[in-house]
């Protein structure tokens, strides 16, 4: 077993005694100990305390001890949502956003997720990872300790597999602990605007079974919106994905309510994230969760 001591915590945060899951008003507890210790077992918190206690609640100290020297200790943020590796940013549709122009327009024009792709497709592997490698040291210098990052802007069997490897080497490489979703269903490509079936078998025939022999992705996730993927569309690919052991993590209601949000519960998603859009009724679904 292997055990690391920190001492002399001026002040450990986030010092719940008891592990439950957090929610509403709870959230806004946050308990703290001055002058603390740390005790960590396998990489698993085994005890903490104040500095006076360490005796009785430790009483064999460990090998590796380290001294904090009055410095705060507290929990790493865990971002569930990103979509951190891309070849270009898009700050030029900010313009046409502030002149008014709605996501759905923008993206008719060739804006959004297919400029994206556009980029994307032009970028090496390797261009990919340092870009992407430089981002998640930033988001750790920020506090970030796990991070879950989206392909997507990939939109044919090449580019999203190559996305999906990046972010397989950015988890090889990091210490951050990284989960990865395939999200090839973002929006349908051009060349598949017209034959959604031509695309969604793209997905299940040719991405998913790579994805899943490679072990190229943990999540499955789809932009379900009037204008990208229906429901019902969105059911096909999440079930074909849950043969490879893909858990559904999903974008919905962000522009529209299409009943994305009973189809998720269907589904079994582990996150139906967004929600910006949000009728009675789909508030009413999650009082059956
Ligand atoms: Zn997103």
């Amino acid at each position: 077993m292997s055990a690391i001591l920190i001492i002399n915590i001026a002040t450990l945060v986030g010092t719940h005694s008891t592990n439950t899951l957090l929610k509403g008003k709870a959230l806004a507890n946050l308990p703290a100990i001055e002058n603390a210790f740390l005790l960590i077992e396998d990489g698993i918190i085994a005890e903490f305390g104040a500095m006076y206690e360490l005796e009785i609640k430790v009483p064999q100290l460990p090998k590796h001890i380290i001294d904090a020297q009055d410095k705060t200790i507290l929990p790493c943020w865990c971002d569930s949502h990103t979509h951190i590796v891309f070849a270009k940013s898009r700050e030029d549709e900010f313009v046409d956003k502030i002149n008014g122009m709605s996501y759905a327009e923008i993206a008719a024009k060739g804006g959004g997720i297919l400029n994206s792709a556009n980029k994307l497709s032009e970028a090496s592997e390797d261009e990919l990872f340092n870009a992407a490698w430089q981002r998640i040291t930033d988001v750790s210098k920020l506090g970030t300790g796990a991070i879950e990052i989206k392909s997507g802007y990939g939109l044919s069997v090449n580019a999203e597999l190559k996305m999906l490897r990046v972010i397989k080497k950015l988890k090889q490489k990091s210490n951050l602990n990284i989960k990865a979703t395939f999200l090839g269903a973002h929006t349908y490509p051009l060349a598949y605007k017209e034959n959604h079936q031509g695309y969604i078998d793209l997905i299940v025939n040719e991405m998913l079974p790579v994805i899943g022999n490679e072990k190229l992705a943990d999540y499955i996730d789809v932009f379900c919106e009037t204008g990208f993927f229906s429901p019902q569309e969105m059911e096909i690919i999440c079930n074909a994905g849950k043969q490879y052991g893909l858990k559904p993590k999903l974008h919905i209601n962000q522009l529209n309510s299409i009943g994305g949000i009973e189809s998720a519960i269907k589904l079994n998603a582990v996150s139906v994230d967004h929600l910006e859009t949000m009728t009675s009724q789909d508030v009413c679904c999650f009082k059956f969760i």
